[in-house]
């Protein structure tokens, strides 16, 4: 069973009782965190098991998406020197900003960083499932992530990005799409560039063929209703407007 798991949803700061973005995949019990944003890591510990982690991808380095791996690294350090966790966390993030990776590939006690411009070169086999990265268009290198089971796309992660033609090839054929709608479209003009609206959301959806769509990255002043309402009128299929502690199951 494939089940994913929201942490949070938010971007770039988060509600009061919410979180930035965090996302666990769980396929058989092996869990795939994608992104550790501010407030993430005390969703991990309410909604997920932080201590049998597989593999974390961070999609790029702005604080949102990563902010809480300080938090993470200690909670691993800890578990290592008590003896409840041998293995490093393998953690797929951008070769830049560079400080920032510096920094973190010093924390190799805890950590193994992996390089994702290495990584989106070729499908990465985990036999039970793969993982597949492509470069998306943000202010930083940034990338999507597409899980797949038996090399058939099954949730397609877009990460923070602005519309480009090529998204919709990277998210075909994918049944569930989790996809950023950050923007109103009234800021689409000035700053889609970088991110999407609900309306691009559901046009991605509907052009490359998903089944299901999950809107996520919500910037906290937005009005939900209005937003899946945009999204509606661009996409035939189910919406789901994604909350911290929303559970899908995801059918092959
Ligand atoms: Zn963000």
């Amino acid at each position: 069973m494939v089940e994913l798991t929201v942490l949070g949803n938010y971007g770039p700061y988060a509600t009061a009782q919410g979180a930035c973005s965090g996302y666990v995949i769980n396929t058989d019990g092996f869990q795939i965190m994608l992104d550790c944003g501010h407030g993430v890591f005390s969703k991990l510990q309410k909604y997920a098991d932080y201590t049998t982690l597989g593999i974390l991808v961070i999609t790029h380095l702005h604080p949102d998406h990563y902010g809480d791996i300080y938090c993470l690294r200690q909670a691993l350090k800890y578990q290592m020197r008590e003896g409840t966790r041998k293995d490093p966390l393998f953690v797929y993030m951008p070769e830049g900003p560079h400080p920032l990776v510096e920094e973190m590939k010093q924390w190799d006690d805890v950590f193994t960083v992996v390089s994702l411009e290495e990584a989106q070169k070729a499908l990465n086999d985990f036999s039970r499932f793969q993982l597949k990265f492509f470069k998306v268009q943000h202010q930083i290198p940034a990338y999507g992530v597409q899980f797949q089971v038996n090399g058939e796309p099954l949730l397609t992660y877009t990460g923070d990005t602005g519309w480009f033609p090529q998204l919709e090839e990277y998210c075909r054929g994918s049944r569930y799409l989790l996809a950023e709608a950050s923007l109103r479209e009234y800021e689409a003009a000035e700053r889609g560039m970088y991110h999407m609206t609900a309306r691009q959301a559901g046009q991605l959806a509907q052009n490359s063929g998903t089944e299901y769509l999950i809107l996520t990255h919500f910037f906290p002043e937005n009005n939900l209703h209005q937003q899946q309402r945009e999204a509606e009128q661009s996409f035939d299929g189910k919406i789901y407007m994604s909350g911290s502690g929303k559970k899908y199951i995801l059918q092959p």
